[in-house]
């Protein structure tokens, strides 16, 4: 087992990330945002495989929240996740400060490829995935990784930055994730948290309803598999890029779950 460290500043990144690559290794990174779970996990573990050095990121990034969105009320547990870290021998936890981050308050946007953001999760949550795609290229400059994991879990987002790293000729590899679910079939995501007993039942619907969509290719149909009081945002059939998948948006008692599975078109 390592013992990770934790790095607050971006200077000290940079000058660890310096020595791992001035010795050849080979640095793999799993941004996240925290409150870190089995899927998060599974990212590790497969970056812990690949690479000399893992670096896990954990930052509520403010910039991809709306104003009525939870920013404020979402999880935050560093000192857990950084035990967590330690028990996959992460090399080190990189959790910076908003102010370092966005030391002026803003910063020059990164924006969203217009034909992979003007769908599914942008309608509800318009500049979402500038905020995403932003935070994402200053945490790349910042770690200059040579791999870095993302779930298929939030497939829009993985998406977005496999394009973004095309288009920028940003020098990592995106690795691709699978879903990670519990055994009932729900997503494991942070939000969950948020969800009681009875909530969560009602999300088991979103799953259900996704795979008979892709069991009969009819999307109006599945909807009858959602539990009566999930509030339906989206469910649509998308190709972007590479990747072809159904993806669903709802609202559970309030709270917004994202799920998709991946199929050919
Ligand atoms: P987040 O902390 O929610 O921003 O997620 C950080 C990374 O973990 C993203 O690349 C997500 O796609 C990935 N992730 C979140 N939930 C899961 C899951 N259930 N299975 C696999 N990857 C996940």
């Amino acid at each position: 087992m390592t013992k990770t460290i934790i790095i607050k500043k971006i200077n000290d990144i940079r000058a660890k990330v310096n020595k791992y690559k001035a010795k050849g290794q080979m640095v793999g990174f799993v941004p996240t945002m925290g409150a870190l779970h089995i899927g998060h996990e599974s990212l590790i573990e497969r970056a812990r495989k690949e690479c000399d050095i893992v670096i896990v990121s954990i930052f509520v990034n403010p910039t991809q929240f709306g104003p009525n969105e939870d920013f404020n009320k979402y999880p935050r547990q560093l000192e857990a996740d950084s035990e967590l870290c330690s028990k996959h021998s992460v090399d080190v936890v990189f959790a910076p400060d908003s102010k370092d981050i966005y030391p002026e308050g803003d910063a020059t946007v990164v924006v969203s490829p217009g034909q992979y953001q003007d769908r599914l999760c942008e309608k509800s949550r318009p500049g979402h995935f500038n905020g995403v795609t932003t935070v994402v290229a200053k945490l790349f400059n910042i770690i200059t990784p040579d791999k870095a994991y993302l779930g298929q879990k939030d497939a829009q987002q993985l998406a977005i930055i496999k394009k973004m790293v095309r288009d920028l000729n940003f020098s990592v590899e995106i690795v691709p994730c699978p879903t990670v679910r519990d055994v009932d079939g729900l997503a494991f995501s942070s939000r969950n948290k948020y969800l009681a007993l009875e909530a969560r039942e009602k999300a088991l619907s979103l799953y259900r309803c996704l795979k008979k969509a892709v069991e009969d290719g009819d999307l109006e149909q599945a909807k009858s598999e959602l539990h009566a009081e999930v509030e339906l945002e989206y469910l649509e059939k998308v190709s972007l890029g590479e990747d072809d998948f159904i993806a669903i948006a709802a609202k559970v008692d309030g709270v917004r779950l994202i799920d998709n599975i991946s199929m050919p078109l």
